[in-house]
């Protein structure tokens, strides 16, 4: 039985938690929207935090947009948010190079459009990203023919529709070199959502292909690490004992949260459920205690609003 134990907020005790709070951070997928689109209750419950003169940030471990487009996306679905308060891991990545490394080298990139529009706003240059060249065929000739640019200082692994066997070994090329920095930018193992039967594999599955073809382990930049945290720190100041981490899923969100030192909130809008909290609870497992959350709130909404 783990010492901690969640505790569900509710009635005064939920206002008298709100009050104490002068920070939320908000996970995205499964907590303001999943695939259906927005979640019944999102919206009003950002207002209202508004309306307390809270402040909110957004931090999600998907690398595929950038700030600008999940301003976009935030719009379409009328919830009210401004650049600087969008945490995705694509913008982490460069923010932690330029700002907290003050690299000033070539990224190899594994990445999509949203990880080189990040890269290009703080004028990070880059290679590597969209499709690659290369014929398909089994090739030893073809795979090993190119140069590796001496610029490069960094292979940052995010998600890449068109991760290729190709851009595997590019990566690992440049990675033979110890001084060349090695970026991740969040290991989920799959898509939060799936079709049918068929399983999605997330950015942790193209992570793993490159540490084990380069024999090296990634920085990571996403939950649960406390990097994008740091980043956030850095530029707003934040008073850990009075932020909150709202999220659905407890090896990310929740461990995030607490390996932060943040008060963590759970909503069963996504990915975990209540058994899952009571099975960390009753593993007698030393390092499930820290995924389980300070709090469950159970009457944030499920409903997608369609
Ligand atoms: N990575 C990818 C590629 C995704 O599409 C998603 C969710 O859609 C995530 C990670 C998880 O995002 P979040 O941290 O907002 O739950
Ligand atoms: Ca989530």
């Amino acid at each position: 039985m783990a010492d901690k134990s969640c505790k569900l907020l509710e009635g005064k005790k939920a206002s008298d938690f709100v009050a104490s709070m002068d920070t939320f951070i908000f996970d995205c997928d499964g907590v303001l929207w999943n695939e259906g689109g927005p979640l019944n209750g999102a919206v009003e419950v950002l207002q209202e935090l508004r309306k307390l003169g809270k402040r909110i940030f957004f931090v999600t471990n998907n690398s595929s947009k950038s700030r600008a487009a999940y301003l976009k996306k935030f719009e379409k679905f009328g919830i009210e948010a401004s650049e600087e308060e969008i945490y995705c891991t694509s913008y982490a990545v460069a923010y932690y190079l330029k700002e907290i490394l003050k690299f000033d080298k070539k990224v190899f990139t594994i990445g999509t459009t949203g990880m080189v529009e990040e890269l290009d706003a703080l004028n990070i240059p880059h290679t590597g990203s969209g499709p690659d060249q290369s014929s398909g065929g089994y090739n030893m000739q073809e795979w090993t023919s190119f140069t590796l640019d001496p610029e490069v200082g960094a292979v940052v692994c995010g998600f890449d529709e068109h991760f290729s066997f190709h851009k595997l070994i590019k990566a690992a090329s440049y990675l033979a070199k110890e001084s060349c920095l090695f970026i991740a930018t969040n290991c989920d193992d799959r898509f939060p959502f799936s079709s049918n039967d068929i399983v999605v594999p997330g950015t942790g599955c193209l992570v793993i292909s490159v540490e084990t073809a380069a024999r090296r382990k990634a920085e990571v930049m996403g939950k649960p690490e406390r990097v994008i945290f740091d980043c956030m720190n850095s530029r707003h100041t934040i008073d850990p004992s009075k932020t909150c981490m709202i999220g659905d899923r407890l090896d990310t969100d929740i461990l995030f949260g607490n390996n932060c030192g943040l008060k963590s909130v759970l909503v069963l809008t996504g990915i975990s459920s209540l058994a899952d909290v009571k099975n960390l609870e009753t593993s007698g497992k030393a390092d499930d205690e820290n995924s389980i959350p300070d709090f469950l709130y159970a009457q944030y909404r499920s409903t997608t609003i369609t």
